[in-house]
């Protein structure tokens, strides 16, 4: 790959001091960052460069740019499969008849249990071409938006497929398997047992082993526990085991919603981050899925533990949830010196990205707290960069431009009138841009995205791949009336 120089565009280090340089430049040597800094001292730096280093060194102009890192979105879900039937193409085109459901109204629990139980054999359904070719387009959304770092929380797809389709996009990946062994029955007093907590763990450690074989630096391994709703106390344990064994960080859903608290103490005796701190799991390799409905002592667990939180701020209005504003602990943890990074969570179809939840926080936490430095943009940057690779412990190679780290980065054109006078690029970008303003996504200095679009990757053999999978899947798993998949494929064509 050889010497790139990327010189003159505003720099956003998202470094532990969070340096900016208003004239800067990143040295980019094969795939890692040599030099970062004021464009002048950068441009000295490569001037130095060994003569045949140097003879090949290409240049960008990046003085009408700003210069990031790439992001990091630690808290994914493959949903793509669900494209027709989760809040998709199979609505009517008018909202008024919307009714508060699933994740809204504090969260109907049993029907989230229920529905997590049964992604095993929805994914056992799947294809794994099917898998991939639904993987790669979903992928392909992250990483036009900016994330080079993608981290599954539990997905409804196939971790081989997802790891291939990460493998041919050129992003990072950090895999998982889906994990649930209970349910939480409606009418009941007792979860349910329905899957054996060996095999599933057994599943886990099988793609560990693959992914040990990567080659790339750009694959990795995360357990994680869909939620807490659908966990025996063996699969807690077993866990707990796994990630001590492999020293591996360590993901799950807990506090995530207000009804929460009530069925885990009805169906399993005891809430969800107080089981987890049973069986060991509340340390500092937790990373906490949203955790916003803690109480006191839970919130203190997490402060003990330096656990880290990641919640999704762009997506919780459009879904229902109220995991920001009401009961504010999360903007309380973080004052009080917890990790707190920003993630995407699931959705169906094309949602906020990392530059919407960005967004979403650097306005929501200024205003609960009547305070318009609580989040900085650079803050916000930070929590979709920095600390997000530290919470997926992924932070020795990636979430910060520093010499040494991959050269994983983006370029964002500042020059049309939304950045006029605005001697911060980063705050309009905030106010008036997001993902689809991404220009160009370098990743382990490869660009994959440039002017917005793919190099090398035919995106509308992307899409029909993605189309023709998600029909299939569709018709015959889900079950849907094959008129009702043609209609909407009909006008996908229009
Ligand atoms: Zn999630």
């Amino acid at each position: 790959m050889g010497a790139l120089l990327i010189t003159g565009g505003t720099v956003y280090t998202a470094d532990v001091d969070e340096s900016v340089h208003a004239r800067g430049a990143v040295l980019v040597l094969d795939d890692r960052i040599a030099a970062v800094g004021p464009a002048d001292e950068v441009g000295r730096a490569a001037d130095a460069l060994d003569p045949a280093v140097r003879a090949g060194l290409r240049t960008v102009d990046a003085s009408r740019m700003m210069v990031l890192p790439g992001f990091v979105n630690a808290h994914w879900h493959e949903m793509f499969a669900m494209g027709f039937t989760m809040r998709g193409a199979l609505r009517p085109v008018s909202d008024r008849a919307d009714q508060v459901a699933f994740m809204g109204g504090g969260g109907d629990m049993h029907q989230i249990s229920a529905t997590f139980d049964r992604f095993d054999q929805l994914i056992e359904a799947m294809t794994p071409d099917e898998a991939r070719a639904i993987a790669e387009y979903s992928m392909w959304t992250q990483l036009r938006g900016g994330v080079t770092t993608l981290g599954d929380m539990g997905s409804l797809n196939r971790p081989r497929s997802m790891v291939a389709a990460a493998l041919s996009l050129g992003m990072r990946f950090s895999a998982s398997t889906w994990a649930s062994d209970a349910v939480c029955p409606p009418d009941g007093s007792r979860f349910v047992r329905t899957r054996d907590a060996d095999t599933v763990l057994a599943g886990f450690e099988s793609l560990l082993g693959e992914v040990a074989a990567d080659t790339t630096g750009r694959i990795r391994c995360r357990p994680n526990v869909s939620y807490v709703t659908n966990m025996t106390d063996e699969l807690a344990r077993g866990m707990a085991g796994l990630v001590a064994r492999h020293d591996l960080p360590f993901a799950t859903h807990v506090g995530a919603l207000r009804n929460e608290a009530e069925v885990m103490r009805t169906y399993y005796g005891e809430t969800g981050l107080r089981r987890l701190a049973e069986h060991g799991l509340v340390e500092s390799r937790l990373m906490a899925g949203h955790a916003a409905f803690l109480d006191e002592r839970e919130q203190k667990l997490m402060l003990a533990a330096q656990a880290h939180i990641s919640h999704s701020p762009g997506k919780y209005g459009p879904s229902g949830e109220s995991a920001l504003t009401e009961t504010g602990v999360v903007p309380a943890l973080r004052r009080a010196g917890l990790d707190v990074s920003l993630s995407t969570d699931a959705a169906a179809l094309p949602g906020a990205g990392i530059a919407e939840t960005m967004r979403a926080a650097w306005q929501m936490y200024n205003e609960m707290s009547a305070d318009q430095t609580e989040v900085l943009p650079t803050d916000a940057l930070a929590m979709g960069t920095r600390i997000a690779a530290r919470g997926l412990r992924w932070d020795d190679a990636v979430g910060s431009l520093e010499p040494g780290k991959q050269a994983d980065l983006l370029l964002v054109r500042t020059d049309d009138w939304r950045y006029l006078l605005n001697p911060r690029p980063l705050e309009s970008f905030l106010w008036l841009a997001g993902s689809a303003d991404v220009h160009t996504v370098i990743v382990g200095g490869r660009a994959l995205v440039e002017d917005g679009r793919g190099v090398g990757i035919d995106e509308t053999a992307l899409r029909g791949r993605y189309l023709e999978a998600l029909a299939g899947f569709t018709r015959r798993v889900l079950r849907v009336p094959a008129e009702a998949v043609d209609r909407v494929l009909g006008q996908v064509a229009r």
